[in-house]
């Protein structure tokens, strides 16, 4: 069992390469940070700075070419697909950023929550009122390619939030939304990291990066040291 104050997320000297045969991109460098339990870290930073990139790694659904994370104190660098697998199935929630890859397209709205909940939300009732607190009720009778963008980007948050998740690693996630539902997720995160999870969000919603205990912050691959922020010089 680790420390109860030891990190949920420890990631040291991370680096990811993506070689093809016309490429070999570095999308991170020598990434390193912790992630305290029961809080919420936004990782920012422009367009191609890494954001998925570690938050694929931190979510298990990939691994780093260099360095190591740990995960609840336990190596998951050179876990197998299959043991990643069933990590993400017992404690972490990833959300990815297209919202409809994150459902089951043949369920409609209340069968995804159920499945998601697996066993957990059985009576409609209790499963309709997860629905409302996302404004996502009349989604309940409706397949997943019949609702819009933002009504599956809801429905996903509802299920990573139904599975009551150890660790929640979500991609974008008010990318679709208006402020009004972006604010129910703000609001819909800062619930679970109170119940207990712990939640690292990549994005660029300054209303989700305000809402954060603490953000890091990405510029081609590398973590921006914030005691060695550019200094603006006074040329007057
Ligand atoms: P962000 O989420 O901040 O926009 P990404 O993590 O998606 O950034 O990408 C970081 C860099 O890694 C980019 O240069 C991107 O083109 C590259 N990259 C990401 N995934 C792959 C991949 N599967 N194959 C090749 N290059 C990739
Ligand atoms: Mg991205």
């Amino acid at each position: 069992m680790p420390a109860p104050d030891a990190p949920i997320v420890h990631c040291e000297g991370v680096g990811r390469r993506f070689r093809t045969q016309s490429s070999d991109v570095a999308a991170l460098h020598d990434v390193s940070l912790d992630v305290r339990r029961g809080t919420m870290v936004a990782i920012a930073g422009p367009s191609g700075s890494g954001k998925t990139t570690l938050l694929s790694i931190i979510g298990c659904l990939d691994r780093p070419t260099s360095g190591s994370v740990l995960i609840n104190g336990s190596g998951v660098s050179d876990l197998s697909r299959r043991r990643r697998r069933t990590l993400r199935r017992d404690s972490i929630s990833v959300l990815l950023p297209q919202p409809s890859d994150n459902l089951i397209h043949r369920l409609d709205g209340l069968g995804n929550l159920r499945a998601a909940s697996r066993g957990g939300v059985v009576d409609r009732n209790a499963a309709l009122s997860m629905l409302a607190e996302f404004d996502i009720a009349d989604c309940a009778d409706k397949r997943v390619l019949d609702m819009s963008g933002g009504e599956q980007q809801r429905l996903a948050l509802a299920c990573a939030l139904a599975r009551r998740p150890t660790l929640i690693a979500a991609d974008e996630p008010t990318s679709s939304l208006d402020r009004a539902n972006a604010r129910r997720v703000v609001d819909a995160f800062a619930r679970a990291v109170a119940l207990g999870a712990t939640v690292v969000v990549a994005t660029h919603d300054a209303e989700l990066v305000e809402a954060a205990t603490s953000v890091v912050r990405l510029s081609y691959g590398v973590v921006e040291d914030p005691d060695h922020a550019p200094t603006i010089v006074d040329g007057s």
